[in-house]
């Protein structure tokens, strides 16, 4: 049930049992956290060119919590919404995913290579002679032999297709998640 008509079958209830209860929509900022794991970052870059549209219009009503390509200082605590780019290629990269996971309500994946892991995942596809020239990559930076996708590691609740985003689907899913959170019943 939508937010009004749970605020207005509160109010009905209420109002039966004969109190008499005021209760208005007020809106609050829709916070948002950009999270970049392997890729090129093209899908953050693509959100940047957005911006250069959008910005106005979101400032009013959307708060960058955690976002490092806008801003210095970051906090992932109490996001609406986190959007993921980049597919996971170690378990600090997991670990962090998880820890993303822990702090938003809605976890969209943005851009092929956190939906399916393509096209960071080329070395998924390298023959043994390929993996042992790369191995002390691995090694050093200790990464995953194989990339996985972000749905390997938490729940994934919507995507944002293309290589990079297609605009016009990350404008949607930005408006979709201003409506869904915006608005709280206030009593
Ligand atoms: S989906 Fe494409 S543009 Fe986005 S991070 Fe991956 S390689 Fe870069």
């Amino acid at each position: 049930m939508g937010v009004r008509k749970k605020a207005a079958a509160t109010a009905g209830a209420a109002s039966r049992k004969g109190h008499k209860v005021f209760l208005s929509i007020a809106k609050k900022k829709l916070r948002v956290g950009f999270f970049s794991f392997t890729g090129c970052e093209g899908c953050v870059v693509m959100f940047t060119e957005i911006l250069n549209t959008k910005y106005k219009e979101w400032f009013e009503k959307v708060e960058f919590g955690y976002a490092c390509v806008l801003q210095s200082k970051n906090d992932m605590r109490g996001l609406d919404v986190a959007f993921i780019e980049g597919a996971i290629g170690s378990d600090v990269e997991a670990r962090m995913l998880k820890e993303v996971r822990a702090n938003c309500k809605k976890l969209v994946v943005i851009g092929s290579c956190a939906i399916n892991g393509r096209p960071s995942d080329q070395r998924n596809y390298f023959d043994a002679g390929q993996m042992s020239e790369i191995k002390f990559v691995l090694d050093r930076f200790h990464l995953y032999d194989k990339v996985i996708p972000a749905n390997a590691v938490v729940k994934v609740d919507a995507e944002v297709p293309g290589c990079p985003i297609i605009e016009e689907k990350f404008i949607e899913m930005m408006e979709s998640c201003i409506k869904e959170f915006s608005e709280v019943k206030k009593a």
